[in-house]
């Protein structure tokens, strides 16, 4: 077994490009022959990912705050601790915390490398 000591794993700042606001990305532990990669993804209020699309699935599992998670084309929904959404290869989509708040998730990355797409601008943030 190989252990990670959450303390001892760096946590990087999300990159401009990719994420509104302050995203801090902390890469937890990942497998081979399936790649999985867990990652923990803290967001500022406001914060959240541009629109983007996984090669495989995403699951995501909130562990702090509320997130927001909406597919192109759907509603915005609002998950809380111990929420959990799964995200199909090629669907299109963002995450982040509220307004109100800042929010925690675990990504889990199955076979699942990432395609970024334009920032989702503050009218699609408000919903409108
Ligand atoms: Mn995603």
């Amino acid at each position: 077994m190989e252990l990670h000591y959450g303390q001892q794993v760096p946590r990087n700042p999300g990159d401009p490009r990719w994420f509104t606001g302050d995203v801090t990305l902390q890469p937890l532990v990942s497998s081979s022959g399936p790649t999985a990669k867990v990652l923990r993804v803290q967001f500022a209020p406001g914060a959240r990912t541009n629109w983007h699309r996984h090669t495989g699935t995403q699951m995501l599992i909130v562990v702090e705050g509320h997130c927001l998670v909406q597919r192109r084309g759907g509603p915005i929904f609002e998950l809380q601790v111990g929420d959990a959404v799964s995200i199909p290869p090629s669907e299109e989509h963002w995450h982040g915390a509220s307004l109100g708040g800042s929010m925690t998730h675990l990504a889990i990355n199955v076979e699942a490398e990432t395609e970024w797409l334009a920032p989702v601008t503050d009218e699609e943030y408000a919903g409108r």
